[in-house]
C-alpha cells in the first residue's frame, strides 16, 4: 500500500558554494532549531514528473540538514486509481468532462485502505508534507494528531480548473494547516480565506546527476551514441510525451525552422514516463505518425536503450543541444525548463503558467504561444552566437538566485515552523 523509498545521502556543505551566503546561513539556522522535528514527504509515484524529481534530492537534503526526513510512495491496489487521478489531473487542469461517481469511488475508496494501511503500521510525524491531488484526501482519512503540521503542496495549474471537480476537492484542501502552491494566480479564489496559503516555487539540484557540470565533449560523446551528428545544430524538447507538452506543436515549429537553418536536428526526450500516466503511449503515438520517418527527428521513449542513465542522457542532451524548447500549453512550473537554463542555455518556453515565472521574455529566454513564433526565435537563437550565449549567461544567473533546491527547502522548513510555533499567517509568501 506504501513504501519508504531510501535516497543516497548528501552533504549540505557542498551545496554552499553555489548559495548566496545568507539564504545558506539562514537555512542552516532553521534546521538547528527544527532538529527534533521528524518530517514526511509523501506522493503517488517513485521515479518521473517533477514531484518526485524534487523530492528525491530535497529527502536527502533535509537529512544533511539534520532534520529526519522520510518519503513515502503510495501503491493503491488498484491500476483504475492512476487512470482517475490522471483525469482528475486534467480535468483541475482545465481540461473538459467530468468525474462520475463510480470514479469518484475509485479515487476515495483506494486512497482510504492505503490510509488505513498507513495507520495500521503506525506512521507518523511530526510535519507531513503531501504532494499533489492524488493524496489531497489523506489528511481527512488520516486524522490529524496533537501536535502534527499537515501541509498540502500543489504543484499544478489551476488557472482555469474543471468547476465542478475543484468544488468536490476543495473541502478537503481545508482540512490542511497550510496549503503551499507555485504560483499566485493557482490559488483558487476564495481558497486564502479558509486555509493559509504560501507560494513557494519549485526549483532543481545542482548537485544531482542531472544538474552537475558535463563538459561539451562529454556530453557529445553520449548523445553520438544516441544516433545525434554533433556536427550539425540540435534542438531538444525533454518531456513525457503529454498532450499538454505540445510535442506536435515542436516538430512544427522545426519544419519551419529548418527551412532557414539547414541539417537542423530535433530530439524529443520521454524516457521518464510517470507510473501514474497511462496516456503517454497514445501520444507518442500520434507524435511518430506526425514526426512521419524524418531520420533528424530523433523520439526516445525507451530508457533501456539509451548508453548511459536517463539522468545522464538529460544533463548530456541538454549541454549538446543549441536550443533546448519547452512548448507546453498548460505547465505547473516546468523544471526541464530551470534544467535548461542553468545549463546556460537559451530556452524557448510556451507562454503558460510556471514557464512565465521562470523567463524573462527576451532576456533570459523566449516566451512563444505558436509555433510560427517557436520557429522565429529559433532561428534568431540559431543564427546569432552572441544573443544566445548573453540569453545562456542570463538565464544561469537567474536559476542562481531563484530556482536552486536549498531555497525551497528553506520555504518549506519556514512554514512549517511557523506551525510548529503556533504562529500561523493568513497569506505569505510570493
Ligand atoms: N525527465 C527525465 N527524462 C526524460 C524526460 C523528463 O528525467 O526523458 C525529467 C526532467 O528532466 C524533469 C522532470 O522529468 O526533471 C519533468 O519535470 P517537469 O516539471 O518539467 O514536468 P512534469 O513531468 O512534472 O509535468
Amino acid at each position: 500500500m506504501f513504501s519508504r523509498l531510501d535516497h543516497p545521502p548528501v552533504s549540505y556543505e557542498d551545496y554552499r558554494p553555489l548559495l548566496d551566503p545568507k539564504l545558506a546561513d539562514e537555512l542552516a539556522a532553521i534546521a538547528g532549531e527544527m532538529g527534533q522535528l521528524r518530517v514526511l514527504h509523501l506522493n503517488s509515484t517513485a521515479t518521473g514528473g517533477g514531484v518526485a524529481e524534487i523530492l528525491q534530492s530535497l529527502v536527502p537534503l533535509g537529512n544533511s540538514l539534520g532534520i529526519e526526513t522520510e518519503r513515502i510512495v503510495i501503491y493503491p491496489d488498484s491500476a483504475e486509481f492512476f487512470r482517475v487521478t490522471k483525469k482528475i489531473h486534467n480535468l483541475l487542469q482545465g481540461a473538459e468532462g467530468s468525474l462520475s461517481p463510480e470514479e469518484l469511488d475509485i479515487y476515495f475508496g483506494c486512497l482510504q485502505t492505503v490510509a488505513d494501511d498507513m495507520r495500521a503500521k503506525g506512521l507518523s510525524a511530526d510535519v507531513w508534507f503531501v504532494h499533489d491531488p492524488q493524496l489531497l484526501p489523506l489528511a481527512r482519512m488520516l486524522p490529524k494528531k496533537e501536535g502534527e503540521t499537515w501541509i498540502w503542496i500543489c504543484h499544478i495549474d489551476l488557472t482555469t480548473p474543471n468547476r465542478s471537480v475543484l468544488d468536490a476537492l476543495m473541502p478537503l484542501i481545508e482540512d490542511y494547516d497550510q496549503v503551499i502552491f507555485s504560483q499566485t494566480d493557482y490559488v483558487p479564489e476564495g481558497l486564502a480565506d479558509k486555509v493559509p496559503v504560501l507560494i513557494a516555487p519549485p526549483a532543481i539540484d545542482p548537485l544531482s546527476v542531472k544538474n552537475t557540470p558535463m563538459d561539451l565533449p562529454q556530453a557529445q560523446k553520449v548523445v553520438r551514441a544516441m544516433g545525434i551528428d554533433t556536427d550539425r545544430p540540435l534542438i531538444t524538447q525533454v518531456s513525457r510525451f503529454d498532450l499538454w507538452k505540445d510535442p506536435w506543436g515542436v516538430i512544427d515549429a522545426y519544419r519551419i525552422a529548418r527551412e532557414s537553418v539547414p541539417g537542423l536536428q530535433l530530439a524529443l526526450l520521454g524516457l521518464s514516463q510517470a507510473t501514474d500516466d497511462p496516456e503517454a503511449l497514445g501520444v507518442l503515438k500520434t507524435v511518430a505518425e506526425l514526426a512521419g520517418g524524418d531520420p533528424d527527428i530523433h523520439m526516445y521513449f525507451d530508457p533501456s536503450e539509451m548508453p548511459v542513465s536517463v539522468d545522464e542522457v538529460v544533463n548530456a542532451i541538454q549541454v549538446a543541444s543549441q536550443v533546448l524548447i519547452q512548448k507546453s500549453t498548460r505547465e505547473g512550473f516546468g523544471l526541464t525548463v530551470t534544467e535548461g537554463m542553468w545549463k546556460g542555455k537559451p530556452v524557448i518556453g510556451g507562454d503558460a503558467g510556471g514557464i512565465r515565472v521562470q523567463i524573462d521574455d527576451g532576456v533570459s529566454g523566449f516566451l512563444v504561444s505558436s509555433p510560427e513564433q517557436c520557429a522565429e526565435r529559433l532561428v534568431e537563437l540559431l543564427q546569432d552566437e552572441a544573443l544566445s550565449a548573453r540569453i545562456g549567461e542570463a538565464a544561469k544567473e537567474s536559476v542562481r538566485r531563484l530556482f536552486l533546491l536549498p531555497r525551497l527547502a528553506l520555504d518549506y522548513l519556514s512554514i512549517a515552523r511557523v506551525h510548529v510555533n503556533g504562529r500561523i499567517p493568513a497569506v505569505s509568501g510570493d
